[in-house]
């Protein structure tokens, strides 16, 4: 592509652009991070408005009966079920993903020591997001019963790790630095064959590309509702167990809320028969209210016309890196091959934190990842092609005025 007017031509064609106006977008901001925190649905301030001036203001207690509370994160498990090819009754909405790994991965690696208490080790990546090697590391210490964390460096080396004293294999679907996507149905499947569960992580997989659970098989998986999803800072994540593990998968976290009659207030704990068991204590409902916000935009869509445009935006933003920014030391990390690649794209710059201050400072807004990665995250429900044109010409800018040089570029907040 060599002109703006081409993107433009391209968003006028395109079936999913009536669907950003359903969106608060700031103004003047092309938003290239809903990989790390989604936009308000506009729906959401009203939604906030209703949940706080009357269902908590006016029904107080009573809500939790006449508002839907206390169903709500089943409800909303429900909703978000398609997305992901989980089936009813699968899904709960609840606290974090690095507490429902916590949850999930404690009942698989119980389930397994019942059947097989030899196997001892957890596989997972060394690239993987941290939080979910920290609870793995957390939880093995807890356990104390000679548990492994085995982690190799490239994909290709998963073959060869996952041995007979496998347990689980926990893997983040799509990688939160690369965006290197894994071919889910052939990995589900290879852990399989030896004897392993798989735990796979969504976090930048649930409505940014298209998931079927059920259909390669896996056996456990969390994701979070604020990136993709538009959920809202915080909001609530998700815990999806398939029905044929439900009633084997005892998670640790035996909380009131996830037991079967949580009112009869019996000092004996028993847990929910079905997913209601992945519940832990009350949940937050401004926050939860809000996720099905962002779920409801997605009943107009579905998430194989989101794929179609979300490579086509990854595509478009690569090309016109490489030929537009040619002369500048940018190096892409993720994969060219759609069948390897998320929502986002990636680039290497040795002033990687530099460069994105001095994009951000003039309205364009990706992130930033340790070591050198300029991180820009695609969401088809709400940006255009033409954002894609015009944060590539800020980016040439940036990089040949090197206006990334000014002092203030290089602070670090508390969060990059
Ligand atoms: C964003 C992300 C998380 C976040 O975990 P929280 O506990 O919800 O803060 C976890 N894992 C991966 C892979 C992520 O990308």
């Amino acid at each position: 592509m060599n002109q703006r007017d081409e993107a433009l031509a391209l968003d006028a064609a395109d079936p999913l652009a009536p669907l950003r106006d359903q969106f608060a977008l700031a103004p003047d901001v092309i938003y290239l991070d809903g990989n790390s925190l989604g936009v308000p649905p506009a729906a959401a301030a009203q939604r906030a408005q209703t949940v706080i001036g009357a269902e908590w203001a006016q029904g107080l207690i009573r809500s939790w009966n006449t508002a839907g509370w206390f169903s709500l994160p089943r409800r909303l498990g429900n909703k978000l079920a398609p997305l992901i090819g989980a089936a009813h009754n699968e899904v709960v909405v609840t606290d974090t993903i690095s507490i429902n790994l916590f949850k999930v991965l404690s009942a698989a690696l119980r389930l397994q020591d019942r059947r097989d208490p030899k196997r001892r080790v957890i596989v997972s990546e060394r690239s993987n997001f941290p939080t979910d090697l920290y609870i793995a590391q957390g939880l093995i210490k807890q356990l104390n019963r000679g548990y492994e964390l085995r982690l190799v460096d490239d994909p290709s080396e998963l073959p060869a790790a996952i041995t007979d004293d496998v347990a689980v294999v926990m893997i983040t679907h799509v990688n939160y630095r690369t965006g290197y996507m894994h071919d889910m149905a052939a990995l589900t499947q290879l852990i399989h064959r030896q004897g392993a569960l798989a735990l796979w992580d969504l976090a930048h997989s649930a409505g940014a590309v298209p998931v079927d659970l059920n259909s390669v098989g896996a056996d456990c998986a969390v994701g979070c509702t604020y990136k993709y999803l538009n959920g809202g800072p915080g909001s609530p994540a998700f815990a999806w167990v398939p029905h044929r593990h439900q009633s084997d998968f005892e998670q640790p976290l035996s909380g009131w809320w996830g037991h079967r009659a949580p009112f009869a207030m019996d000092p004996t704990y028993a847990a929910d028969e079905g997913i209601g068991r992945f519940l832990c204590g009350t949940q937050p409902m401004v926050s939860m209210a809000l996720v099905e916000c962002g779920l409801d935009v997605f009943l107009q869509t579905d998430m194989q016309a989101i794929r179609k445009k979300s490579l086509a935006l990854t595509d478009l933003f690569i090309e016109l890196v490489e030929t537009r920014c040619n002369e500048f030391p940018l190096k892409l990390v993720t994969p060219r091959a759609h069948s390897q690649r998320g929502s986002h794209a990636s680039f290497e710059h040795p002033r990687g934190y530099e460069v994105m201050q001095a994009l951000i400072a003039r309205g364009v807004i990706g992130d930033y990842r340790e070591p050198h990665v300029l991180r820009f995250g695609f969401t088809p429900l709400y940006t255009r092609y033409v954002d894609v044109w015009d944060a590539v010409e800020h980016l040439r800018d940036v990089l040949a005025h090197e206006t990334w040089r000014a002092p203030e570029f290089a602070a670090r907040g508390a969060v990059t």
